[in-house]
């Protein structure tokens, strides 16, 4: 099951664990077979979900702008989630508003499989985690992003940088925001040299 088209089509119907149920469609990744890098975040979005495509809102503008001033170049990334369906809890009047739940260990274990078909299918030469979620998933759950963020460590052979999730630029303090989002650019750019030397040594 290698072939990225058909895992999506897969996934679409994946009911291995109780996320599925309330979210609009599974979110799969999205990008070229071949991407030199992988980048995975935590779960999808409100916008997300309803469009289907992964870091399509508010998040995904801001990583794809510090891709840009990385100088990394979008169409040669594969982004996904470790968990490809929205988890949230309803608000405000009649629940219409939806926020945000951060997905359970549960959730991440059963959804994992999903992003090791997405490696092989994709092959890239490296990935990069956004968010302690994502790193965790990976990393083990004793990672801190904190003591680690900007390194370059390793996931199954392949070079992995783990970096802050764009929402966390978007949801910090005003007066942190520029600095976040530099730490964002900052990594990719790590990763992108990081790439370039492993094309470079092949
Ligand atoms: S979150 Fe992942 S494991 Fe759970 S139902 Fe969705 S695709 Fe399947």
């Amino acid at each position: 099951m290698s072939d990225l088209a058909e895992l999506r089509r897969k996934a679409a119907g994946c009911t291995a664990c109780e996320l599925y149920a309330d979210a609009t469609q599974t979110v799969f990744g999205s990008g070229p077979p071949g991407a030199s890098m992988l980048l995975a975040g935590e779960q999808p979005g409100d916008r997300e979900d309803i469009a289907g495509e992964p870091f399509v809102g508010p998040a995904g503008r801001v990583l794809d702008r510090a891709l840009e001033q990385a100088g990394v170049a979008r169409t040669d990334v594969y982004v996904t989630n470790v968990v490809k369906h929205f988890r949230f809890r309803r608000e405000g009047r009649e629940g219409k508003v939806r926020i945000h739940r951060t997905p359970g260990v549960e959730h991440v274990r059963a959804c994992l499989p999903w992003l090791h078909a997405e490696l092989a299918a994709v092959g890239p030469q490296l990935l990069v985690t956004l968010g302690a979620t994502a790193a965790k998933a990976l990393l083990g759950s004793s990672f801190r992003l904190t003591q680690h963020r900007g390194e370059v460590l390793a996931y199954a052979e392949l070079p992995l940088v783990a970096t802050i999730h764009p929402s966390a630029v978007l949801r910090g303090p005003k007066d942190r925001q520029a600095e976040m989002f530099d730490d964002l650019m900052a990594d990719l750019q790590l990763a992108g040299r990081t790439v370039s030397g492993l094309s470079g040594a092949g």
